[in-house]
């Protein structure tokens, strides 16, 4: 698997040393947008099925086919996805890549910073927390470099 390589990091303001990459995406994209992302080495990974509003208005999905919604919102799922600071252009990237349809209603990216990481399992925290089993770190050391 390739690695997440560094970015040239944009001055996210605030600074932080893990963000997290907020996604409203449309739900039948999902599947493509998290292989994709595990291809590079992400592997932690939240979703949630949410119901928003916005240009799309009250348009229903028209993959939805017959589901007609009562109320103006529209079905997408949220993608929660935390990184490393020079992970988060290549992150964006990919999901703005594959979730892109050119329709309105494809979706909308949030930058957050996160001001900390616990792993409830062994209470570490920062780096060590953030770090997946068989993330970057472990593919670096196992990928020769380019
Ligand atoms: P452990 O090593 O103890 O299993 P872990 O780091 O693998 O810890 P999990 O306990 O498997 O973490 O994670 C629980 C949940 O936290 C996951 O199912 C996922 O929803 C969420 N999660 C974990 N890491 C991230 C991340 N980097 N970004 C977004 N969500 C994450
Ligand atoms: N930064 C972590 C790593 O490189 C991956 C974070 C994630 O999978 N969301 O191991």
């Amino acid at each position: 698997l390739p690695i997440v390589r560094a970015q040239s990091s944009p001055d996210y303001t605030p600074d932080a040393q893990f963000y997290k990459v907020e996604a409203i995406l449309r739900p039948w994209r999902i599947q493509q947008v998290s292989s994709a992302l595990l291809k590079m080495g992400i592997r932690g990974v939240t979703v949630s099925d949410v119901r928003g509003f916005g240009a799309q208005g009250g348009s229903p999905e028209r993959q939805a086919g017959s589901e007609f919604s009562e109320d103006k919102f529209v079905a997408k799922v949220k993608m929660e996805i935390v990184v490393s600071k020079d992970q988060v252009e290549a992150v964006i990237d990919k999901i703005s890549e594959v979730a892109r349809t050119g329709e309105i209603g494809d979706g909308k990216i949030f930058l957050v910073p996160i001001s900390d990481v616990i792993r409830v399992r062994t209470g570490e925290r920062g780096e060590l927390a953030e770090r997946m089993t068989g993330g970057r770190t472990d593919m670096s050391t196992t990928t020769p470099p380019a």
